[in-house]
């Protein structure tokens, strides 16, 4: 790698040293690059070089870095609190927030769990479905089923849900609580829709509905577990299976939400109104870490009235203010974005260009979906070795299994993003 500042090779060597990062051996860790600032769609390293951002942080910063907007948001909360205890205390932001989100969630989402992070969002959505159902007398019902290829998260529970083989969790086995895995939807979205892909889950809810809670999955896009695509027909016919069954229904939207597909929240695609769902990432234009598992009426008042009169959570940091804050400067920007016509206008760019990679000898598939392009591959990425050569391009993309994808920040111009697709084409003919 190439030799930075002697102040930067030391921030390096002690990172080295003594910072995991994620994914990667703590004694022989793949190289990490040294950001110094970011704006817009570009991130800067110590040097001055300039990347261009094709991952929006892992799906979480739309809006682009640095934004005034936000900055100032951020900054005029800071002035009022950062932060108060949301027990016994409530704040403008974080019901200025709710307003906002339930003008574009699903109509009948309109209880508001604001929690820390992506995972803990989706250990709340899991436990809210065990003690709905214990309130309503089925305490056996405690386990979960779920469609492989999904990815929920890091923390235990949301670990025992994610695809036990692409899912990065598999290494722990027994100590996860066992789950039910139904086959994920083959047909994929655009394409015609196969009736029996949606056997797998019936099957095992027909055989198994007296002791699961909830189905979980993520809607339309499969993110982490395999950036899979799947025909929204699927989620119809879920959700008439879960009523029949007494199940309750979640929809991951972690990484799906705020605009990502081309719809504010992908579920819309299929027309369908899950139990609960999780949102995050995005919630905060990828300022900081925030989430809310948000569900319906229903939910909350069996809950309530339920053994326990409450909901048995309540993080320290939930409903942060500043989160709050940035969250609904956030919302703000978006809506008055032009959002849908910048995600189609990408979804039409990434398409095009693309397509080509789809006849390279080292690719399988080529799929695109609102802001997200993916080209897979037909073996693992290398994926130090590409992240060198995406770097030399100026281009910030990071592979993980056999996907080379971007969703890059909906503010991108033509001429960054076609940057990243040439950089995409050029690297993956290397391997
Ligand atoms: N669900 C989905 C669909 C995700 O993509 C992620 C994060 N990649 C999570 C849950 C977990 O979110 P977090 O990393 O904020 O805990």
């Amino acid at each position: 790698m190439k030799k930075y500042s002697e102040e930067t090779e030391k921030t390096l060597a002690f990172d080295r040293e003594h910072l995991w990062h994620p994914y990667t051996s703590a004694i022989d860790p793949l190289p990490v690059y040294p950001a110094r600032r970011a704006e817009g769609v570009y991130i800067e390293l110590e040097d001055g070089t300039r990347l261009v951002d094709g991952m929006s942080s892992w799906w979480a910063c739309i809006h682009g870095y640095n934004h005034p907007v936000l900055n100032g948001a951020a900054e005029k909360q800071l002035r009022e609190m950062s932060h108060v205890m949301f027990g016994g205390l409530t704040h403008r932001p974080a019901v200025e927030l709710g307003r906002r989100l339930l003008s574009v969630l699903p109509e009948k989402l309109t209880r508001i769990f604001y929690c820390d992070s992506g995972s803990v969002s989706v250990e709340v959505a899991l436990k809210m479905a065990v003690q709905y159902q214990r309130a309503k007398g089925f305490s056996h019902k405690t386990r979960f089923a779920t469609i492989r290829s999904g990815y929920h998260g890091d923390t235990w529970k949301a670990m025992s849900v994610c695809d036990p083989v692409t899912g990065m969790h598999g290494l722990f086995g027994s100590a996860l609580t066992p789950q039910f895995f139904a086959e994920s939807p083959r047909s994929r979205f655009g394409e015609e829709w196969r009736p029996e892909d949606v056997d797998s889950m019936k099957h095992i809810l027909e055989e198994h509905a007296e002791e699961i809670a909830g189905v979980i999955l993520e809607p339309v896009v499969q993110g982490a577990g395999g950036m899979r695509f799947y025909h929204p027909q699927y989620l119809r016919e879920l959700s008439a299976l879960c009523r029949k069954h007494g199940v309750v229904l979640i929809f991951d939207e972690i990484a799906t939400g705020f605009g990502r597909t081309g719809e504010w929240f992908a579920c819309r695609h299929a027309g369908v109104t899950p139990d609960i769902m999780t949102i995050g990432k995005a919630l905060t234009g990828g300022y900081m870490t925030f989430a809310a598992t948000v569900a319906t009426e229903e939910v909350a008042r069996v809950i309530s009235q339920g053994e326990a009169g409450v909901f048995m959570h309540g993080p320290t940091f939930m409903g942060n203010p500043l989160a709050c804050a940035v969250g609904i400067a956030s919302f703000d920007l978006l809506r008055e974005s032009g959002w849908q016509t910048r995600v189609k206008g990408i979804e039409t760019q990434l398409k095009a260009e693309l397509e080509e990679a789809r006849h390279f000898s080292q690719v399988s598939d080529v799929r695109v979906l609102g802001a997200i392009g993916v080209i897979e591959l037909h073996c693992p990425a290398d994926v130090g070795r590409m992240q060198a050569q995406f770097v030399k391009r100026g281009i910030w993309v990071r592979p993980f299994g056999r996907n080379v994808y971007v969703m890059p920040p909906y503010i991108i111009p033509s001429e960054e993003l076609s940057l990243l697709t040439e950089g995409m084409k050029e690297v993956v003919r290397l391997q």
